[in-house]
């Protein structure tokens, strides 16, 4: 049985939560709700809050999961264990859809064409995400965006000077294209370490070790400059993400989508990014 303050410390969280859903009205009476899940203890909490909302709270919506297997040797296959386990548990139904299936390359096969893995695992888990989301029907693709996810996603968007990536800044997208499904972030308010604490305290199946390639990426980097600062100055974090959140809102309007050429997937240029790098990995497989 949980302790009194395991109790406490989950209300706290589902509070948060809820405010984020209602305050942003994430989720619309009798949407298809599906959570892109890692087996991460984000992608895992966001599952089970969501499941309990909808078993406790009288919220109405359907809940699916679907989880994208990179082809990570060494470090995915736990993480794809854990994610189907806690679907299971929760009696959720679970997609899990391959890399290297629907792509006919693995992540590791095609790391090596990249300064950073990261680039080719970003562009190919969103196609495949919504791709399948779509496909399923879902009305929204929940995914387990933290607090401290957030601000590093915007701090690298600017660092990069990426203007257009800062439309996907916030709890909930719009949805902008017809076979693009609207992403949502229900833990937007919860710092990551609470995400740390919750997974422990209730002893859930998370896996929890890092990807090996996630030293490569410039996310590590500024994660652990932002940690420092949060803790010589309490706040910071939370006051940055109020601060892009007043700020954005004519960036987000920039934003149109058409149709790509090759896979008819929703895409910012005539052929999305998604075709042009398996073009790429293909003719350099070869
Ligand atoms: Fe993919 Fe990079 Fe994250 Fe690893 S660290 S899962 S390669 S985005």
């Amino acid at each position: 049985m949980k302790s009194l303050d395991s109790q406490n410390f989950n209300q706290e969280i589902e509070t948060k939560v809820k405010k984020v859903i209602l305050d942003y009205n994430l989720i619309d009476k009798g949407d298809r709700v599906a959570v892109a899940l890692s087996g991460g203890k984000d992608s895992v909490l966001t599952l089970h809050i969501l499941d309990k909302l909808l078993n406790e709270d009288g919220f109405d919506f359907e809940l699916l999961a679907i989880a994208i297997d990179e082809g990570i040797g060494g470090y995915r296959e736990e993480g794809i264990e854990s994610a189907g386990n806690n679907a299971h548990q929760l009696g959720v139904d679970y997609h899990e859809i391959s890399m290297e299936t629907e792509l006919g390359f693995s992540l590791d096969d095609a790391s090596q064409f990249f300064k950073t893995a990261c680039v080719p695992c970003g562009v190919f888990r969103r196609y495949l995400l919504n791709r399948t989301a779509y496909q399923l029907g879902a009305d929204k693709l929940a995914t387990g965006h933290n607090l401290d996810d957030e601000v590093q996603s915007f701090l690298m968007s600017f660092a990069r000077a990426d203007v257009r990536r800062f439309a996907k800044f916030g709890p909930k997208q719009d949805r902008i294209h017809s076979q693009m499904v609207p992403r949502i972030k229900p833990l937007w308010l919860v710092p990551e370490k609470e995400v740390g604490i919750w997974a422990i305290m209730n002893e859930v199946d998370v896996h929890l070790a890092e990807c090996p390639y996630a030293h490569q990426s410039l996310r590590s980097r500024l994660k652990n400059y932002l940690n420092q600062l949060e803790e010589n100055h309490p706040g910071t974090k939370m006051n940055m993400l109020k601060f892009f959140q007043k700020n954005l809102q004519v960036a987000k309007k920039e934003v149109k989508l058409a149709q790509c050429q090759i896979c008819g997937e929703p895409s910012s240029a005539s052929t999305c990014k998604a075709c042009e790098m398996q073009e790429f990995i293909k003719q350099n497989l070869e």
